[in-house]
């Protein structure tokens, strides 16, 4: 038995994408074979049939509708698999022997540039990277609005994924050199961004192409080149087009922005919450009032990217200003850019001539708002609006060429014709008159044969099998005068026939009417090329657009919400008078009450804040982060008013964050954390600590908080801000140079408390736990439990007999009080397993018992 001439050339083609679903086109449909027939039925619950294959067995077979491929291709990628897309590339009518195949086009995650596949207001970011021992480097691209970008930095993987997180994408190419990164940074890359990775090798003849197509690659080193090239290469081989649309690579410095890793974006709920993982509730959800969804992509990019530079912040900001005290241009811009189309997906589209006409139409719509948004923006004053409509392009050229040429309401697909305006091209206006002409002459056919044969019930007819033709009820054959017409068909009650002149009528129609379709067709495609040469003015307009739009949001936000204009620094203070949470304050329903903040680089440094858990001081400390980002992304600040000396870090140490996809404890998470943040954080950042060391006992964890206040103290001179709940580090104001207390202040009501949320200079007092665990619900039963022991531990006088040790060996779990009674809080479970151990009659056990016993003993612990 051997293979059908079909299956071979399958399985030719289908070992050069081994790593893809083939997607292999026999007539109308896409089958599928074997293991990718297997899968895709499974994944797309589809049928999983066979095929004879030349084989004893038939071949597992599965297959789509090729109009309706789209949907289940995307499922197959948002499932993380590649789809290769094979078609016929010979007329199958003229193939000699087998129909000829070729893989026209790979879909991965990373490479899709159809609009239904995408979402509106997020990049789909590919990226590729290639680590060194202490460095990396690494390019970025997102093909369907033509951004490329490369950088390098140091650090391990774990840089990696927080510059990777800035990004968010959906496909990761590694590039497999003699240092391959380890099986758990693997898994935190896959768990983190839930990305299809591929290792690949680099090839030198990646990179003569790469030199080729863009000129200005003299910055770059030659790691970066090694990851422009790599990854241009693949996108370039999976979409089989020339990437018109990726004009140029951006090569940028990690240092030029704030730097956040992933754990402070996700604390500060940049773009997400933590809990819902729903943009609704984070900061982009509350700034993103954009009108374009290249706006909204713009204000997504601004937030994950704070700048560093007075300069650059300040033209953010007085750009803001001026749009807010315009209502005239605000009005204006707010009205035009709501037409405004995603031109920057649209260009890529026409670029990889995936655009049809309806595309250019909404591209013309687009278009047609510019002179009214530059006249808008001919009254602005500020520098950065005044450079955006001085160099400001209304591509009224391009405008005017679609106008002139596309018809108004063109039809979906490219193959019926009806796509070219009446009076663009002589050839299209002599076939279609030919057509109207043809359609007239047979229109009057009808009337014109009745008077001739006077038969009044004579038609004029059209069918696809047999064309126009004279239909003659039975009735009436007698009257038609001799050899006047030809007979095509016979029906039961009456005659259709033919005449030669409404043959070579109907000849002169239909051969009009695909001529005209296969000419419509032509003009369109050089159209659409023509305005994909425009391509590098087109997305600088694009880019110009999000920007207004990105700003016009920022004025918005800000005046609805009564923010100020923050005053921009590098004296190393920040000071807020009456700042609010921007989040928090729009989803309370009560009042929030807003706090002062004052942090520099001396007496100041650090604010110990104590208080009862729910008293305000994550939202406190939050709020301080986030008005200093809002304040280096260009925006107003919810705060009376605010100098900002601008800060190259935010760290955060905030909640439990159990990474346990890696596989560690919480308490280890936690300590790396605040490792990683004692290692790189410089005196200009802004580090943010809450409740660290909570994670073990009381006494390593005060140990703990005191040395690392301490070494920021000492070491780097970071302005921090540190929730507690141990009140002994409120001992280090006066002691330890730069440390300051404060608490959120709370009333006493009888047995409760009432949170007033204001912050004030001191330490509390008491931490109130039982009054908190009342509020939110505790039984009233374990309340007054909880009442009662407390008193009797109170009585023992525990806390003024507190000595702080730092040395690891006294750290112990027993507390020793003033009249040197010991009070054993923690140890109690172990006392008990040590009293059975001590129990066991070891010499008399059976393995199997022993195993029993330590078993038992450590669900105990
Ligand atoms: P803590 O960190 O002290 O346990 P949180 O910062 O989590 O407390 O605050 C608890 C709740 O108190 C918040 O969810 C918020 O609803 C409310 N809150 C915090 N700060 C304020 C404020 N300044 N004004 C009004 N409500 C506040």
């Amino acid at each position: 038995m051997a293979l059908t001439p079909m299956m071979l050339q399958y399985l030719e083609i289908k070992d050069s994408c081994k790593d893809c679903i083939l997607f292999f086109r026999l007539g109308d449909f896409y089958e599928m074979f074997f293991e990718d027939a297997k899968t895709a039925s499974r994944e797309l619950e589809i049928a999983l049939t066979g095929r004879d294959c030349g084989l004893d067995e038939r071949a597992p077979m599965c297959g789509v509708p090729y109009h309706s491929a789209d949907t289940y291709i995307s499922k197959l990628i948002e499932k993380g698999y590649k789809v290769a897309i094979c078609e016929q590339v010979e007329d199958p009518a003229l193939a000699k022997g087998i129909v000829k195949r070729e893989i026209i086009r790979v879909v991965t995650p990373g490479t899709i540039i159809e609009s239904n596949m995408l979402d509106e207001r997020v990049n789909n970011y590919i990226s590729c990277v290639l680590l060194n021992k202490d460095s990396f480097s690494l390019s970025v691209c997102d093909i369907s609005t033509g951004e490329f970008l490369v950088t390098s930095g140091g650090g391990s993987i774990y840089r990696v994924i927080d510059e990777l997180s800035k990004y968010n994408p959906s496909e990761l190419i590694i590039i497999d050199n003699d240092l391959p990164i380890d099986n758990k940074a693997e898994k935190i890359i896959k768990d983190r961004f839930n990305l299809l990775l591929t290792y690949k090798k680099h090839n030198e003849d990646d990179n003569i192409f790469l030199n080729k197509k863009f000129s200005n690659l003299d910055g770059f080193n030659e790691n970066e080149i090694i990851v422009c090239s790599c990854l241009f290469n693949y996108i370039r081989d999976n979409q089989k087009s020339s990437l018109m649309q990726i004009t140029s690579i951006k090569k940028y410095m990690i240092n030029d922005f704030m730097v956040l890793d992933s754990t402070a974006r996700r604390n500060l709920e940049l773009t997400e919450t933590i809990r819902g993982k729903s943009s609704k509730g984070s900061l982009l959800w509350l700034l993103d009032k954009t009108r374009t969804s290249m706006g909204g992509r713009m204000l997504r990019k601004w937030i994950e990217e704070p700048l560093i530079s007075t300069d650059e912040i300040n033209k953010r900001l007085d750009a803001v200003e001026e749009l807010i005290s315009n209502v005239y241009v605000c009005g204006d811009l707010k009205e035009f850019l709501k037409n405004i189309y995603d031109i920057e997906r649209l260009i890529s589209r026409i670029s990889c001539s995936a655009a049809n006409a309806r595309d250019l139409m909404s591209l013309k719509e687009s278009l047609k708002n510019l002179p009214d948004i530059k006249s808008a923006l001919s009254e602005c004053r500020c520098e950065m609006l005044r450079n955006i409509y001085n160099d400001f392009d209304i591509l009224e050229d391009i405008y005017n060429l679609i106008d002139k040429s596309i018809s108004d309401n063109p039809p979906l697909t490219l193959k019926e014709g009806g796509i070219i305006k009446d009076g663009y091209s002589a050839d299209v206006d002599k076939l279609r008159n030919a057509m109207k002409n043809g359609k007239g002459w047979i229109a009057d056919l009808e009337q014109k044969e009745r008077e001739i044969t006077g038969i009044k019930s004579l038609k004029v007819g059209y069918n696809k099998v047999f064309g126009y033709y004279i239909e003659i009820t039975k009735s009436n054959l007698s009257s038609i005068p001799e050899g006047r017409y030809i007979r095509k068909q016979t029906l039961s009650n009456c005659e259709r026939y033919i005449t030669s002149e409404l043959k070579e009528m109907e000849d002169l129609i239909l051969n009009s009417e695909q001529k005209v379709i296969d000419i419509e067709y032509q003009i369109f495609t050089e159209i659409r090329d023509k305005v994909a040469r425009e391509v590098v003015r087109i997305q600088k307009t694009a880019r110009q657009i999000s920007i207004v739009d990105s700003l016009l949001s920022f004025a918005i936000v800000s005046f609805e919400n009564n923010y100020s204009k923050p005053v921009i620094t590098n004296d190393g203070i920040i000071k807020i008078e009456e700042g609010r949470h921007p989040v928090v304050e729009k989803v309370l329903n009560s009042i929030f009450v807003p706090n002062d903040t004052y942090l520099d680089l001396k007496d100041n440094m650090i604010a110990i804040i104590t208080g009862p858990n729910m008293a305000g001081k994550s939202t406190y400390m939050r709020q301080v982060a986030l008005i200093t980002l809002m304040a280096q992304i260009g925006c107003f600040v919810p705060a009376k008013s605010a100098s900002i000396s601008i800060v190259d870090r935010i760290f955060t140490r905030i909640g439990a964050s159990d990474d346990l996809a890696s596989g560690q404890s919480t308490f280890m998470v936690e300590m790396s954390e605040v490792s990683n943040i004692l290692q790189n954080a410089t005196k200009n950042s802004l580090i943010l600590l809450d409740e660290v060391g909570r994670g073990t006992s009381t006494f390593d964890g005060l140990s703990i908080a005191w040395a690392v206040i301490d070494y920021i103290s000492k070491k780097i001179g970071a302005k921090t801000l540190f929730a507690t709940h141990y009140h002994e580090l409120t001992e280090l104001e006066g002691k330890l140079s730069g440390t300051k207390n404060y608490c959120i202040s709370i009333r006493e009501h009888g047995d409760d408390i009432i949170f007033l949320r204001k912050i004030i200079r001191g330490g509390a007092d008491q931490s109130y736990g039982i009054q908190v665990a009342k509020l939110s619900g505790l039984p009233d039963e374990v309340v007054i439990r909880a009442r009662e022991i407390l008193s009797k531990l109170e009585e023992s006088d525990i806390n003024k007999g507190i000595k702080l040790n730092l040395k690891q060996d006294e750290v112990a779990a027993t507390i020793v009080c003033e009249d040197k009674k010991e009070i054993n809080l923690f140890n109690f479970k172990e006392n008990e397993i040590i009293a059975e151990l001590k129990e066991l009659d070891i010499m008399n056990m059976t393995p199997m018992d022993a195993i029993n016993h330590l078993y038992r003993l450590c669900t105990k612990a």
